[in-house]
């Protein structure tokens, strides 16, 4: 995880700029919140957290491929977890104090929208011991292989 501004070829190659106008017209408002607002849906009301379906999760505002059923894990935090992004050119990471604690939000590198946040150390079974902690309507699953 590189928290600084990553150099994201990626982004810089294809990157979505819309005005505020145009996502809110795009986007439910359940989505514009948490994309375009930086909210939380509530734990264990997503669509994702609890799915095992094998596929590719895309960024639900612009289509991007972010995280892979591959690196999901049962955090049973209530959001869906992941253990790492599909690569790290795919998200950029923020400092979040907005709680009073220092947080990591994690944003689409492609239309920098909001995800969600990665916490570090918390001693999950996983690789890299990271839980990118995503919001359901962030992301659309697309069932299917991923290997
Ligand atoms: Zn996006």
């Amino acid at each position: 995880m590189d928290t600084e501004q990553n150099s994201a070829s990626y982004l810089r190659q294809d990157p979505v700029h819309k005005s505020d106008d145009q996502w809110r017209r795009e986007l439910t408002a359940a989505e514009y919140a948490v994309l375009r607002q930086a909210g939380t849906e509530r734990p264990f009301s997503g669509e994702y957290w609890d799915s095992h379906t094998q596929g590719m999760y895309q960024c639900r505002a612009c289509g991007a491929e972010l995280f892979t059923s591959n690196a999901k894990f049962d955090s049973h935090c209530g959001w869906p977890s992941f253990f790492a992004p599909l690569a790290e050119d795919r998200v950029r990471y923020i400092k979040d104090r907005a709680m009073g604690m220092e947080r990591i939000e994690v944003r689409c590198a492609k239309c920098d929208s909001h995800l969600g946040h990665v916490f570090e150390g918390e001693g999950y079974d996983t690789p890299t011991d990271q839980r990118y902690c995503i919001n359901s309507v962030s992301m659309k699953l697309v069932p299917g292989e991923t290997a």
